[in-house]
């Protein structure tokens, strides 16, 4: 039975509303719910609420804001089927997926933050170095920038756009969510739940419509935290440039795995299926293109082939019942067929899989492909669905070059059983992140920095920055026993200049070697 029985309509206090936009569950392809599709207007008054809410909730403090992200993640907890289902049901996922990617993460995020935000953002005392300061005292503040808009991908619903509010809240902001059209359920339902931990109304809202409405946000909030496409990403900073608005842009990937030839080919193989295949191959981290060394390559590539004829895809339904969901947005299937045709025209094999899946819903199948170099899109452009490519290199130099040669920098992983080998060869590849003898798990590390490089993006999530990002810093200078005149007032005179002069020459003046 389904989750959303009848269709949900956003609350807009009270702004008309005459379109709707029709969710699909894209492993069944029924019709779940219609939502408004929100026009500029309700967008631009839903921000005008936001700013007037985010006062108090600033005012509430750390301790105050600490306490609803804890009734939150009680809520998440006890309403975790009703929020998995609806997730499922949106994306056309595993319940698996699910809970790894989406539910369990945010669960995680929701105390991280009520307990690091503190510590994060307190108030930083900085003792000047400059001569001209001596005795000043000087402290950074980091104050929240107002209203936050955040808009989300339809990979990761509750993730991806609710969970890079979670910060941005515990900072003192309102927030207003644009979650995907095609996956905007589990943010609304999460909207319920923040209601229900005692979020004051109005501190977070969603708004649900396409593209134009996350351009309205783009115009009105303070700074935009976007998850999304790089074409999406390059259009949202030239707008934001029109008003010298902050961004952080979280773009694709085009992940290297790199399999040297001391490797434990087994684990290799088997992460390589589960981290190429996860959630669909719908991640932004997925292992999306192999290099793997001349000697173990055969081993590698027949254990990755017999462990993929194994997965099962289907519609998810009980837990552990498929492998393999859906393919959650219509034209991303034809992306994934594209680059399989691409590279079957220009040479590759394809050892498993390599078509659509079966409908009504929308599925493709997992598929391994061999005999791939960089003249195909599978190895240059993100696939974003459940293919896995991989190419025979003679060494590791040609591995770490062709591992570079990619517009994206986002994550990659290399696998040895000589770790600092691999850490000396993951320094090498150019992405955000690396892994070694691992992947995709690095992202649970909220404690550490994670962005993309190039076309992967600009900024990043988690660690000190993943909230400062969310801040404007004012600095402070507080000049307690002053003289009545400085070394510098008005008016100058030659004394006092030279004095000055002397001074900093014989404070800088001696030679130094390094
Ligand atoms: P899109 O870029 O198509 O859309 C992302 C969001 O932006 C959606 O909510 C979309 O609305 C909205 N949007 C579209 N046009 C505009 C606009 N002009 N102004 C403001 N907002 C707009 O990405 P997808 O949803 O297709 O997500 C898949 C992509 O996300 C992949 O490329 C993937 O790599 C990337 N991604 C990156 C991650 C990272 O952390 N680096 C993580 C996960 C995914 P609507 O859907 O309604 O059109």
């Amino acid at each position: 039975m389904s989750t959303i029985e009848k269709p949900i309509q956003a609350e807009t206090n009270g702004a008309a509303e005459t379109r709707a936009i029709a969710v699909e569950n894209p492993a069944t392809g029924t019709t779940i719910a219609n939502v408004p599709d929100m026009g500029s207007g309700e967008v631009v008054a839903m921000i005008a609420r936001a700013r007037r809410a985010q006062l108090a909730w600033d005012a509430l403090g750390f301790e105050g804001r600490a306490r609803v992200m804890y009734a939150a993640r009680h809520w998440l907890v006890e309403n975790r089927d009703r929020m998995l289902r609806t997730i499922v049901e949106e994306t056309g996922k595993t319940r698996e997926d699910a809970i790894v990617g989406d539910w369990s993460f945010v669960v995680d995020s929701l105390g991280f933050w009520a307990k690091r935000a503190p510590k994060y953002l307190r108030d930083e005392h900085i003792r000047p170095h400059s001569p001209f300061l001596l005795g000043k005292r000087i402290v950074v503040r980091h104050r929240p920038i107002g209203v936050v808009g955040v808009i989300g991908p339809w990979n990761f619903p509750l993730n991806l756009c609710f969970g890079d509010a979670i910060a941005a809240l515990m900072a003192g902001n309102a927030v207003v969510l644009k979650p995907s059209e095609i996956t905007p359920l589990a943010n609304m339902l999460m909207a319920e739940g923040m209601k229900a931990a005692g979020l004051p109304e109005d501190v977070m809202q969603v708004a649900t419509g396409r593209g134009e409405t996350g351009a309205a946000l783009v115009d009105g909030a303070d700074m935009i935290m976007f998850t999304g496409s790089t074409a999406t990403g390059k259009k949202i900073m030239a707008q934001a440039a029109e008003t010298l608005t902050p961004v952080s842009l979280e773009l694709g990937g085009k992940d290297p795995m790199i399999v040297l030839r001391d490797a434990d080919v087994e684990r290799a193989a088997n992460a390589a299926v589960s981290y190429s295949m996860s959630n669909g191959g719908q991640i932004c981290t997925s292992v999306e293109r192999v290099y793997v060394e001349e000697p173990v390559y055969d081993e590698f590539v027949r254990r990755v082939v017999d462990n993929v004829r194994s997965l099962r895809q289907g519609v998810p339904g009980e837990p552990g019942a498929v492998d393999i969901g859906a393919v959650t947005f219509g034209p991303q299937a034809e992306i994934v067929e594209g680059h399989v045709k691409d590279a079957v025209e220009k040479g590759a094999k394809v050892l498993v899989g390599g078509e659509r899946g079966e409908g009504p819903g929308r599925f493709f199948q997992p598929t391994v492909m061999v005999d791939v170099d960089h003249t195909m899109k599978a190895m240059t452009e993100e696939t974003f669905g459940p293919t896995l490519p991989i190419m025979r290199v003679r060494d590791v130099d040609e591995a770490v070059k062709l591992a570079n040669d990619s517009n994206f920098g986002l994550n990659s992983s290399v696998w040895t059983k000589d770790v600092d080998k691999g850490e000396q060869v993951a320094r090498r590849i150019e992405a955000g992140s690396s892994c070694v003898n691992d992947g995709l798990v690095n992202y649970l590390a909220q404690e550490a920095p994670f962005g993309g490089l190039k076309d992967s993006g600009v900024g990043g999530r988690h660690g000190v920055s993943g909230i400062r990002k969310y801040c404007t810093a004012q600095t402070i200078l507080v000049t307690r026993f002053a003289p009545k005149r400085e070394l510098h007032f008005f008016p100058y005179s030659a004394r006092t200049t030279k004095v000055l002069e002397r001074g900093f020459a014989l404070l800088y003046g001696r030679k130094r070697s390094n």
